[in-house]
């Protein structure tokens, strides 16, 4: 049995299925698992033997508990990861892992199709269908989307601010159909926020609809990601000891759930969270003091976060005690300058086109590995195709469209225009 117990300390701990299904306590906390156990050594001893399918299982079965059945988990395991994770060597003490292999081409996906799934087999107890209200300022309406395709039992709907994602990342919100609606707001990326929160407390929608959330909050989107680290080290345990991964970081849930990894026994030696100017992690790490402010527009704009949701989980993980922290955690913030110096940089000696987050995560290594050893990995977490000018500006070339996208270009958009709340809340109740 596993449960669930809120940060805030101030909600009843509940079990994996209640915390998918509501994805923030009541007293608007975030769920942390009751304990984190080690694997046994000989899982990572003999880590290569194994696919990646029995990998996440033994990873991820305590965590599940009796939530769901394994045949059920082994079952939803195999669809979320049917594509491949490979590690790239780039320098001799560098290399990167590709984390864009899937449908949407963004780490999201594994996330976002866990969580689906999850959500899915608990609905099917359940004869009241759910909701999950998602606003999106690009990757992640498309990996919700996509993931939560014909699911029974969930209705998505997905607002995004109109004009304001990229042409890729609309087609993705507003060509799929089915149980996925796309909302067109009139207004930025907070105004969608803002309506979502909104909807959440408005009991003339709840009172009818049940709804939840699917943003990294949400367990079933953060702990899967854990997967990505055992993965890597996987590929490279045999080649290369004293790992230092780093980790291109918005809201913190992916470095967080490789700590995790590296809780559950993974030999990690550092990890580096790499910021754009976003830089409120790497002033905590300079000052121990945690200060939000708002989020500025980069370059790499899925880690355009001023406040990181999920810092609070990897404090937790070291008993909010920072000096525990900074002894295997470093944060670096770059300038979107140095990071199209970074994307020219890798082309130019390694051949390599990264995308501007995936080249944030490689200064953060170069930055580290200045003055200490290790081998270092950099997650590369989107195609470079989904950031099409950017790249090609940088590089002054022009990047080949993959099958997948050009397919995706032809299909038509298809949203609703909302310019208020109130409208909002009537395509919700209709
Ligand atoms: C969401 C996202 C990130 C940031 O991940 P967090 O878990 O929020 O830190 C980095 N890169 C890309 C491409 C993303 O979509």
């Amino acid at each position: 049995m596993m449960n669930y117990y809120s940060l805030n300390q101030n909600a009843p701990k509940v079990s994996f299925k209640e915390a998918v299904i509501h994805g923030i306590a009541p007293d608007k906390g975030l769920y942390f698992p009751e304990r984190i156990t080690p694997l046994p050594r000989n899982f990572f001893a003999e880590i290569e033997g194994l696919s990646n399918y029995e990998i996440a299982f033994k990873a991820i079965q305590p965590f599940v508990g009796d939530a769901i059945p394994s045949s059920v988990l082994n079952n939803i395991i195999s669809k979320v990861l049917d594509f491949d994770f490979p590690v790239v060597a780039l320098e001799p003490t560098i290399a990167t892992l590709e984390l864009f292999h899937g449908p949407t081409m963004a780490f999201k996906d594994v996330g976002a199709r866990f969580m689906a799934n999850c959500l899915g087999y608990f609905s099917q107890e359940s004869t009241k269908k759910v909701t999950v209200l998602v606003a999106t300022s690009g990757d992640t309406g498309g990996a919700v989307a996509n993931g939560f395709l014909g699911v029974d039992g969930v209705e998505v709907v997905i607002l995004y601010p109109s004009g304001k994602v990229s042409p890729i990342q609309e087609k993705q919100l507003t060509t799929l159909g089915q149980n996925i609606t796309a909302l067109e707001v009139d207004g930025s990326f907070d105004d969608c926020q803002r309506m979502v929160k909104k909807a959440f407390l408005d009991t003339t929608i709840t009172k009818s609809k049940k709804l939840t959330s699917a943003n990294s909050i949400n367990v079933a989107r953060w702990l899967p990601q854990l997967f990505y680290y055992l993965f890597a080290y996987k590929q490279v345990k045999h080649n290369h000891q004293d790992l230092v991964f780093s980790v291109p970081s918005g809201n913190f849930g992916n470095i967080c759930a490789g700590m995790v990894a590296q809780k559950l026994g993974m030999p990690v030696k550092h990890f580096i969270a790499a910021t754009n100017s976003n830089d409120t992690i790497p002033l905590f790490t300079e000052t121990k003091n945690y200060r939000p402010k708002p989020s500025k527009p980069t370059i790499s704009n899925a880690m355009d976060v001023g406040d990181p949701s999920n810092f609070i989980r990897i404090l937790n993980l070291f008993d909010n005690n920072a000096d525990k922290l900074l002894k295997g955690f470093s944060s670096y913030s770059f300038s979107d300058s140095e990071t199209k110096e970074a994307i020219r940089h890798l082309y130019k000696n390694s051949g390599y086109i990264a995308d501007p987050h995936g080249a944030v995560g490689y200064l953060g290594l170069r930055e580290y590995l200045k003055d200490h050893n290790g081998y270092g990995i950099f997650l590369e977490t989107a195609h470079p195709i989904k950031f099409l000018e950017t790249v090609e500006n940088t590089l002054g070339i022009q990047l080949p469209i993959p099958e997948k996208i050009l397919e995706l270009i032809k299909k038509p958009k298809k949203s609703i225009p909302i310019n208020s709340y109130n409208q909002f809340a009537q395509f919700l109740l209709s």
